[in-house]
């Protein structure tokens, strides 16, 4: 495949128009349309350009044949912090990477390009793209309740906490600094840092020993940190939280399908029971943000940090460079506000 028509099949992929994508160029829709047909070739600083925007690798936009034997996602989940940023209309974390061009286009579409005052971010933990799909009936609630999949490659090591930090900084793990199975505070600039510079109110909501509970801490935020009770303790403050109305971004963590996955195997029946405990989870928060944040316009997001795969002895584990621990796929849900 030429370069020309590389460019045709990533714009098409991610829904953007020649208009669009010119505008976010700075070129003209001829030009577009010159390079589509390969008549001209873009320049190498337009080319790394497109990558950005396409969130490929140059190689991909050049020789989009060699790479598509690739067995990786090719968005990285360090798009994500960008576009919920974008999301609300609030300047994106000082390393954060560009926005994840899908996601946002979804956003303007089902905001009507008005922005979102609420941001509830669910976070489990090592839910593998491969478990999402093979099955989709443990998760019949999430994916009713959402109406955007979106594909991505998380970061290596592919460990919670690493994962997280690229999540919510929009930086790669060297320059957030976790690359390994730690957890400590992040110094860099986080979602919640430029959350709380546009005076938006945050909660994060955890237990146990997790990561979010700790490498975000000493930010002006809320914190609902539970040592007992475990995810029902989370989750009645989601609940109650969300019931209040006072916050603007929520995240909420269960690791509780990692936790037995890593001992029990990740297609075990005890892990997948935690599968259908984290859909019913999420079911009950959609369905409560639907019913009582009409006068909102939200984005929710079910949004894992890493996958798994099956090693001896009926265990589970991650961490490695292969597509079982680095594909996930992230569900997002805009509920727009309701006119009167
Ligand atoms: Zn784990």
């Amino acid at each position: 495949m030429a370069t020309g028509e590389i460019i045709l099949k990533l714009r098409k992929q991610q829904g953007i128009s020649q208009e669009e994508l010119a505008e976010m160029m700075y070129v003209t829709r001829q030009t577009i349309s010159l390079w589509e047909t390969n008549q001209t070739s873009p320049t190498i600083e337009n080319l790394l350009r497109l990558k950005n925007i396409f969130g490929v690798s140059l190689d991909k936009i050049v020789c989009g044949d060699a790479e598509k034997e690739s067995k990786f996602n090719s968005n990285s989940v360090d798009t994500i912090c960008s576009t919920l940023a974008y999301a609300m209309g609030i300047e994106a974390p000082k390393c954060a990477a560009e926005k994840n061009v899908e996601l946002a286009n979804y956003i303007d579409k089902v905001f009507d390009g008005e922005k979102a005052d609420r941001i509830v971010m669910y976070n489990p933990d090592a839910i593998a793209q491969w478990i999402y799909q093979k099955y989709p009936e443990y998760l019949d609630s999430a994916k009713k309740s959402t109406d955007k999949e979106i594909y991505l490659s998380t970061v290596m090591p592919s460990v919670t906490p690493v994962c997280f930090a690229t999540m919510y900084t929009g930086a790669q793990p060297s320059v957030h600094g976790i690359q390994k199975y730690e957890k400590p505070i992040i110094t860099i600039d986080t979602i919640f840092d430029a959350l709380v510079r546009a005076g938006k109110k945050v909660a994060v909501i955890t237990y146990g020993k997790c990561s979010i509970g700790r490498i975000f801490l000493e930010r002006d935020i809320d914190y609902y940190h539970f040592e007992e009770g475990g995810i029902e303790a989370v989750n009645a403050k989601a609940m109650e939280v969300i019931l209040r109305d006072e916050h603007d971004f929520i995240v909420i963590y269960n690791g509780n399908y990692d936790s037995v996955m890593h001992k029990k195997g990740p297609e075990s029946a005890r892990a997948l029971a935690e599968l259908r405990l984290n859909d019913h989870i999420f079911g009950v928060i959609s369905n409560l943000i639907k019913m009582h944040w009409r006068h909102h316009n939200t984005l929710v997001g079910f949004a894992m940090d890493h996958g798994c795969h099956e090693i001896d002895g009926g265990c589970g584990s991650h961490g490695l460079d292969m597509p079982e621990d680095i594909n996930i796929v992230h569900l997002y849900k805009g509920y727009a506000k309701v006119k009167s």
